[in-house]
């Protein structure tokens, strides 16, 4: 887990601004769940058998004695809060999204965190394929107006319960044969979630092989991807169809998607993806109720786009620097400050430091501006105000300050 500073905040607060204002420009609105959630919940959302529940949770007994989990996803969470708060009940969908830190106890590397923050975005309560493309094309908007240009999207349907199982027979039995060929991980895959063979991290070049899943589609899933296609291409949203497109979780149904971008090594650096999920609530244990979404990562975004040249400037500590020449002024730095703030972010230096020292420090601190005075000056309400780039200095009265600074 890491800490993130102050200049790198500039873009974090520019990535999730942005969010909100693109989710709320869909009609989508914030919701915030706790950050554990009870450990069978997520079990059964992310399914026993995936990678995220065997080996990536943090999973931990609290002081009750209750299992309990720092989330990995928002999907889980989101749906029961759909529920447990009434949404059910109310207009259909639910739109809803989370800006929120997730956990996976992964080993950390570049762009892989213990603890990493996600874009999360859900439309429950409808099983309109039309919504799959709209909440694309909210990813997709964001990913826009971010500035990436290398973001590819992989589009895929993984069937339903109709046609899916007879596809999974296919796909063991043209694995079962090389069985004794595949990794031990992968073995295990093949007998207890062989669609996730096709995201298989050590294949040696079976996959291409494998039965595809658009061989398969019954006639429904078949007219809904058909109608995802459609509606993207009407949004002038480009794809490109990946049969090899799985996603690791269990509850999946229909379309799958992927982000990916031209700096990161393909599927399992992924910006993001999502995907519809109608199979998720009653699996939870609630009422079956169709959805669908997507989990943006904001870390390995930010990344590429910084990668792709982008400089996003990050707040300076203030602005205007209050610089006392003598001490006993605090009363007056303050009351000065004050003024400023009126017009652009102000703080002191109540340094017993020189005033040279305290001029040196404000002028590697990013600040614009420098307000000095004296005990005299202070009797006299005025400051002198300082360009700290072009060195211009001039005396302001305490009242003209926020004026002046404004010209
Ligand atoms: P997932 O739920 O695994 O599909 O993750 C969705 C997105 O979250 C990924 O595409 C990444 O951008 C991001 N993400 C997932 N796991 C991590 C991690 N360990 N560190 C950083 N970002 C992550």
């Amino acid at each position: 887990m890491r800490d993130i500073l102050p200049g790198e905040m500039g873009a974090w607060y520019f990535a999730e601004g942005l969010a909100r204002e693109v989710a709320n420009r869909f009609g989508y609105q914030e919701i915030r769940t706790p950050v554990a959630e009870h450990a069978e919940l997520v079990e059964r959302g992310a399914g026993e058998s995936s990678d995220i529940v065997r080996k990536e949770m943090y999973r931990f007994q609290d002081l009750g004695e209750r299992w309990l989990v720092l989330r990995p996803e928002g999907t889980a969470a989101a749906v029961r809060a759909y529920f447990e708060s009434g949404l059910d009940r109310g207009p259909q969908p639910a739109r809803l999204f989370m800006l929120a830190p997730m956990f996976r106890y992964d080993r950390p590397g570049k762009g892989r965190y213990r603890q990493h923050q996600q874009f999360s975005l859900e439309a429950i309560g409808d099983g309109s394929p039309a919504l799959d493309a709209e909440v694309i094309e909210v990813a997709h908007t964001w990913f826009a107006e971010l500035g990436l240009r290398q973001v590819t999207l992989n589009l895929n349907s993984i069937g339903d319960e109709t046609c899916r199982p007879a596809y999974r027979d296919a796909l063991v039995a043209y694995y079962r044969p090389l069985k004794e060929r595949l990794s031990a991980d992968d073995q295990r895959r093949l007998e207890q979630n062989p669609l996730r063979l096709l995201d298989s991290k050590d294949d040696e070049g079976f996959k291409a092989g494998a039965p595809k899943i658009a061989d398969f589609l019954c006639d429904d899933c078949r007219e809904a991807f058909g109608q995802v296609c459609g509606l993207l291409e009407a949004a002038g949203i480009e794809y490109q169809l990946n049969p090899l497109l799985v996603r690791g979780l269990d509850y999946y149904t229909r379309t799958t998607f992927e982000f990916w971008h031209g700096a990161l090594g393909g599927a399992q650096n992924a910006l993001g993806g999502g995907g519809r999920y109608d199979g998720l609530a009653a699996a939870l244990g609630f009422t079956a109720t169709p959805g669908v979404g997507f989990g943006l990562g904001i870390d390995r975004t930010l990344e590429m786009v910084s990668e792709e040249g982008e400089e996003i400037v990050s707040p300076p500590a203030a602005e205007l620097l209050v610089l006392p020449a003598e001490a006993g002024l605090e009363r007056a730095a303050a009351a000065v400050a004050r003024r400023a703030r009126e017009l652009v972010p102000a703080a002191v230096d109540y340094s017993t430091r020189s005033l040279r020292a305290k001029m040196r420090s404000a002028g590697g601190s990013g600040a614009r501006w420098a307000a000095i005075f004296n005990g005299a000056e202070a009797d006299r309400r005025v400051v002198q105000l300082r360009d700290l780039a072009s060195g211009e200095q001039r005396e302001v009265a305490w009242d003209d300050l926020a004026r002046t600074l404004g010209e």
